[in-house]
């Protein structure tokens, strides 16, 4: 099973027919029937790892100041505890707990709401443990390998640069967004994923980019999972809002 990452952006790209959300539906397409989704998100952060072990994940609506049709969507996936369980396992006990709180939160549904418009797979997500860093989260999300050979689909949801103190409404992007995005972009294609966990190496756009990781960190579990043969692509790139970067990247 291939693995994604997405950049998510606004969450209008649920409900809006734009390049994106077309995007997400091209690359959903090209996919084989997953068996069930894993979802790492930006936007569920916490003291720990968890995962979501619920029968019935609630969708969140973890935003504010979008019209009523935003709060009105509701993605009715069921979860899976089976495979909450396996993860815990796989990534180990001691390390890893069920959550029962969650859900599916924007960064994972807006998503998927476009991808999977039935909702006829079931999600789980896995947590963004906030005191790890960069290479720890990249060294965890390579022990994940397994799901992809059992048919688990991993989408990573978040944004390679990402700064909302530099929104801005016109067309044009900062050319240190457009730097980064690119850096990276180099990067990926070079395979050096090094330097993409060391980002903070990468000088003063690195900065800007990613004023905080949360983000960013998704990023570093779909690279963990390159195998050496796969192949790598981009189905969206471009810097909208002036600071966010869309880029999306399958591989396998
Ligand atoms: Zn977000």
């Amino acid at each position: 099973m291939p693995v994604l990452f997405v950049g998510h952006g606004n969450p209008m790209n649920a409900i809006e027919d734009n390049e994106f959300s077309a995007a997400w539906e091209k690359a959903a397409r090209s996919l084989p029937t997953p068996q069930a989704i894993l979802c790492i998100s930006a936007h569920w952060q916490t003291d720990g790892t968890y995962v979501t072990a619920m029968e019935h994940p609630r969708t969140i609506h973890d935003f504010y100041g979008f019209p009523p049709e935003l709060y009105a969507q509701d993605y009715p996936a069921s979860g899976a505890p089976v495979l909450a369980r396996s993860i815990q396992n796989i990534l180990g006990k001691d390390r890893v707990g069920l959550d029962h709180q969650w859900g599916l939160d924007h960064g994972a549904w807006s998503v998927l709401c476009r991808m999977f418009p039935r909702a006829d797979i079931p999600v789980v997500q896995l947590s963004l443990d906030r005191r790890m860093g960069p290479s720890a989260h990249y060294e965890l999300g390579r022990k994940l390998q397994d799901l992809r050979r059992q048919g688990v689909l991993i989408i990573a949801s978040g944004n390679v640069v990402h700064n909302l103190g530099h929104l801005s409404w016109d067309a044009s992007a900062f050319d240190w967004a457009l730097e980064f995005d690119a850096r990276i972009k180099a990067l990926i294609l070079a395979g050096d994923h090094t330097a993409i966990v060391n980002y903070k190496d990468l000088g003063p756009a690195a900065k800007l980019a990613v004023p905080t990781d949360e983000h960013y960190l998704p990023l570093l579990y779909v690279l963990a999972l390159q195998a050496p043969d796969d192949a790598v692509s981009f189905f969206a790139e471009k810097v909208t809002l002036g600071a966010i970067s869309m880029r999306s990247v399958k591989i396998g």
